[in-house]
This record gives structure tokens, C-alpha cells and sequence, in this order.
């Protein structure tokens, strides 16, 4: 007789839960992905005690039909890709279908759903069992995820104060409104706002809401392509500056990302003009095939690999320089002298 059995389904989401979902911050990402997948134009965000009593996120996006609600919460279960090529094109925020199977199974789940802008239904899911009732909704969806960690005691001692938990639900969600400027973002923490965004497009309108109006009026614009990226955004003037790297935005097709080499290579392109140890603010939007970019690298994508990434390190630091040496903040040397 041998010893190795198959894990029995809730605990198998428990232990991916343990990569997807290592924070109240991360269950608003995974949220909010799927709530701009369904071609959301109005997103709300509400959290209590830093998203560990409850979050809420609602949106007006395409809905989930009645039959499907179940499914969403099956692992591996998308409706986002379906093939291998689909796999290597993605143009979606989420394609691994297992965040809703991961956060439902750390914590309390009501869905409430309407994909014919006329019946809603609703769908609870707590301890693996699973309640579907008709409801009252709006277009779109409503999912309050409650009591997380309840069922994880160990990561529940892991996650830090309600400050920086909040901090980090904060910064999610100011990377959100970069990343999506015609989305309409509403972000409330034990109902005090945190942010709110239009939804007009305009990328300097939401930096002047995180950041203040003192920065946004200081911001150079950025736009060129190559072939294969087409990079628009926004920088700071470097008399704006920082102490960490955390003012720095990049979206690759809308998803926010951390590189380290495209990073560098806007520090490059600042060159003598931050002093050391200091970082400027800037959000970048990279447009690319979806080819040349693999996002299924980490559960949480935020890492990514770019085939040809020294040439988008070059585009990205000469237009920097030209954006600022338009405005001749680069001191130029008189060669012929
Ligand atoms: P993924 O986003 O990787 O597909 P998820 O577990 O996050 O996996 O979601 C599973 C599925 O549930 C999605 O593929 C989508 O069809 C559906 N879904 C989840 N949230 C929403 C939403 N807010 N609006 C419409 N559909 C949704
Ligand atoms: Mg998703």
C-alpha cells in the first residue's frame, strides 16, 4: 500500500493561498485586476481594520453569470485563456485563475453578481461550503472578502501593523489609478477617502492626487516609440526627489511591474542630477507586444521577463534626457571652447 495521496482540495488552495495571497494588500490586487479584466470603467475599494475585518471591491464591469459564479472559485479556473498560445499573449491582468480559489480559502467570500444589467446573484463561500441566492445587484460586481487569515493563524501573526498594512493597500491602489487614469477609482479606508480619481484619461490629473499639485505642476512629459515600445508617462523635475525607489512607476500594457534594469536606466538618464542616494518620481507606460513579454514568471507578476530589454533601457533613458534637456536641467558642456 503506498503512502502518497492526492491533498484534499481546500487544503491544496490553503497552501497556494500561502504565495497569492500574503496580505490584505494582495487580496485588493487580485481583486481589483479582475474588476479592470471585466472592462470596469467605476472601481470602489472599501476596507476595515486594513482589510483584515473586511475588503469590498465593487465595479460596473462586464458581470459573472450565474452559472460561472461557482466556477470562479474552482482552482485553475479562468475564463481568461484557454490555449498555449493564449498563454504567451496575454492581455489580461489575471490568466492563472486561482485568486479567488486562493483568498476563499483563507478567508470569507460573498460574490454578488450581475451580467445582464437585470438579475443579480449571489454566491457565499466560507470553509469550503458554498450558498447561492438570488440578489439585488447592479451591473458588474461586488465581492467582500471578510475575516481574513481567520483559518491561518501563522500568517495571520505575520501580517504587521494596520499602518503599514494600510500603507501597502494605499500604494496598491495609487498604482492602480496610474496604471488605469480613465477608470474611475474610489478608495475608502473605515469610510475616510483615501483617493478618488475622474476617470478623464489625463495621468498628470491622478499624480496630482497621490502626489500633491506642487508636484504635479513640476512633471515633464514623455512620449517616442522604437519598433517594439511605445513609452509614454510623466517625470519629475529632479528638484523633486526621494529616498527610495518607491516613486517609481512602470506599467508594462497597463500591468504595474518592478525592474531593476529599467529602473537603473532612468537613474541614468537623470545622470548628475539626483544627488546620491536620491530617486525621482516618475510613472512610465510601456506599450508591447504581449509576445515579447512574460508575465507568468512569479504567482504575483509583478516580475517580469522582456526579450529585447536593452533596447527599451535605451529608449527609456534617451527620452528622459531629451524630456530634461528640453527644459535644460542638464548642464550642457560647451565643447568647442
Ligand atoms: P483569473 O483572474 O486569473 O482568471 P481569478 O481567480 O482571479 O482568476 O478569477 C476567476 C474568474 O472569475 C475570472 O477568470 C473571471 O471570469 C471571473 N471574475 C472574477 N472577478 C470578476 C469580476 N470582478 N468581474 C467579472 N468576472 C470576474
Ligand atoms: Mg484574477
Amino acid at each position: 500500500m503506498g503512502i502518497i495521496q492526492e491533498l484534499d482540495i481546500q487544503l491544496a488552495n490553503k497552501i497556494a493561498a500561502g504565495e497569492v495571497v500574503e496580505r490584505p494588500a494582495s487580496v485588493v490586487k487580485e481583486l481589483v485586476e479582475n474588476a479592470i479584466d471585466a472592462g470596469s470603467t467605476q472601481i470602489t475599494v472599501k476596507v476595515t481594520e486594513a482589510g483584515l475585518q473586511t475588503i469590498t471591491v465593487s465595479d460596473n464591469g462586464a458581470g459573472i453569470l450565474e452559472e460561472d459564479m461557482p466556477l470562479a472559485f474552482g482552482r485553475h479556473a479562468t475564463s481568461k485563456i484557454n490555449s498555449d498560445h493564449d498563454l504567451f499573449h496575454i492581455r489580461t491582468l489575471g490568466f492563472r485563475g486561482e485568486a479567488l480559489a486562493s483568498i476563499s480559502a483563507v478567508s470569507k467570500v460573498v460574490m454578488k453578481s450581475c451580467a445582464d444589467g437585470k438579475i443579480g446573484h449571489q454566491l457565499s463561500v466560507a470553509g469550503g461550503r458554498m450558498e447561492q441566492s438570488l440578489t439585488r445587484a447592479k451591473q458588474g460586481t461586488e465581492i467582500t472578502v471578510s475575516d481574513l487569515f481567520y483559518n491561518t493563524p501563522a500568517r495571520l501573526k505575520y501580517v504587521k501593523s494596520l499602518h503599514t498594512e494600510l500603507g501597502k493597500i494605499t500604494d496598491m491602489m495609487n498604482r492602480f489609478a496610474m496604471s488605469h487614469p480613465k477608470i474611475r477609482f474610489t478608495f475608502y479606508a473605515d469610510d475616510k477617502m483615501m483617493l478618488q480619481t475622474t476617470g478623464s484619461g489625463r495621468l498628470a490629473e491622478v499624480m496630482a492626487s497621490i502626489y500633491g499639485m506642487k508636484i504635479a505642476r513640476d512633471l515633464v512629459e514623455i512620449t517616442g516609440q522604437t519598433g517594439d515600445y511605445e513609452v509614454t508617462g510623466l517625470v519629475a523635475k529632479p528638484e523633486h526627489t526621494r529616498a527610495n525607489r518607491h516613486y517609481i512607476s512602470l506599467f508594462i500594457n497597463g500591468r504595474y511591474i518592478r525592474n531593476f534594469m529599467l529602473t537603473k536606466a532612468m537613474m541614468t538618464a537623470y545622470h548628475t542630477l539626483l544627488p546620491i542616494g536620491r530617486y525621482p518620481i516618475a510613472a512610465l507606460h510601456i506599450k508591447m507586444d504581449p509576445a515579447l513579454v512574460d508575465v507568468n514568471v512569479h504567482p504575483t507578476k509583478q516580475e517580469v521577463r522582456l526579450s529585447k530589454e536593452a533596447d527599451l533601457m535605451a529608449l527609456i533613458e534617451q527620452l528622459i534626457k531629451q524630456a530634461l534637456l528640453g527644459r535644460s536641467l542638464i548642464p550642457q558642456v560647451d565643447v568647442k571652447k
